[in-house]
């Protein structure tokens, strides 16, 4: 277990600034996610602290130390890969007993520790198989028990669940929290999925152009974004963000609701919704339309949830409401938010 640590780490290639300046601190044992759109450096970030690619300038601390010009080796930490390499020819068991073998263990020690690590995964009676004869999702379990066998003081994982299908995908995540809040390794994991980081990461980084944008909880960047662009990459549909003349005034769709629904009048911004068109997903109903004042004008969806008994049909003009308190602002040059009066929050 370790703490990893990036000191205002750039890298450079060429032209593109892959990574911008990026000072990052696990915590012991988080699950820690980065997450961004394609592009935004996230493998980069990663490689460099597996030690497979050299920062421009910066450094990477493990366990406290500087490891910035060590081998990847000697960091140990362990990495697993979307294109997870196994050795066709060898069986499960072999291709997780190769790192140990390469690193010579002692033959009992390795057979013990294979088998511990298969059991962590649950593979344990796949060890004779060649991983031909795998799925894909048993295939995945044995490059992740084959990266945890070495015991790494941090695991960094690159997108290892996305060539799973959908189904496979979420028993996979689960399986993966699971494994990793045992053992307690510090794990760093990349995806471009909100909904992956959201459900797996203790913190989310999140990441656009090379740069840090936030990092907390999922709930924190979640209902707090810092900026405009965390607001709108994270939620599906994202938070609705109706330009003002200086601020950018933005509100997540299920907090949008009809007017009648609320307990209190007390902070609650009334406002009519001209209703466009209406998407029934099963438990929710996006509803998308027009604004009246105060945002006369302004697009926007609403979320309710399927349980909610109003009858809404496309051409409807409804009474709608906001809280004041589900409103964030930011501004509208720099795209931050704007902390509010606290006593408006707290509410
Ligand atoms: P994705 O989710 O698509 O994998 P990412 O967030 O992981 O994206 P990176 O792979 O870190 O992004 O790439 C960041 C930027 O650096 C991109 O513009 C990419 O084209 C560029 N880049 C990455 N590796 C190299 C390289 N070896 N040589 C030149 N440019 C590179």
């Amino acid at each position: 277990m370790a703490i990893v640590e990036t000191r205002d780490i750039r890298k450079q290639f060429g032209e593109v600034r892959a990574v911008d300046g990026v000072s990052i601190a696990t915590r012991d044992g988080e699950f820690l996610v980065l997450l961004g759109p394609s592009g935004c450096g996230k493998t980069t970030l990663l490689r460099m602290i597996a030690g497979l690619e050299q920062p421009t300038s910066g450094d990477v601390l493990i366990g406290g130390s500087v490891v910035t010009d060590l081998a990847p080796r000697e960091r140990k930490t362990a990495m697993v890969f979307q294109s997870y390499a196994l050795y066709p020819h060898m069986t499960v068991f072999n291709n997780i007993a190769f790192p140990l073998k390469a690193q010579g263990f002692p033959g009992g020690d390795i057979g013990r520790k294979v088998e511990w690590a298969a059991s962590m995964f649950g593979i344990e009676k796949l060890l004779d198989r060649k991983p031909r004869q795998l799925s894909g999702g048993e295939r995945q379990r044995v490059a992740l028990a084959r990266a945890m066998v070495r015991d790494p003081s941090v695991f960094l994982l690159d997108e290892p669940l996305s060539n799973l299908d959908a189904k496979l995908r979420n028993s996979a995540r689960d399986e993966l929290q699971q494994f990793q809040r045992q053992v307690g390794t510090t794990t760093i994991y990349v995806t471009h999925d909100q909904v992956e980081a959201m459900g797996l990461g203790d913190r989310i980084a999140v990441m656009e152009r090379g740069v840090v944008r936030q990092l907390g909880t999922p709930q924190e960047v979640y209902d707090d974004p810092a900026d405009t662009f965390v607001a709108g990459f994270l939620g599906s549909p994202p938070m609705n963000l109706v330009d003002g003349r200086e601020e950018v005034v933005g509100f997540r769709p299920e907090k949008l609701l009809p007017k009648t629904i609320f307990r209190t009048q007390e902070g609650l911004i009334p406002l009519r919704f001209q209703v466009s068109r209406v998407e029934n997903l099963g438990a929710d109903r996006l509803l998308y339309g027009t604004l009246g004042e105060p945002f006369s004008g302004a697009k926007a969806i609403a979320n309710l949830p399927y349980t909610l008994p109003v009858r809404i049909r496309p051409g409807e003009v409804h009474e709608f409401a906001l809280r004041e308190k589900d409103l964030r602002i930011f501004d509208r040059a720099t795209g931050n938010r704007i902390p509010r009066n606290p006593e408006v929050e707290r509410k």
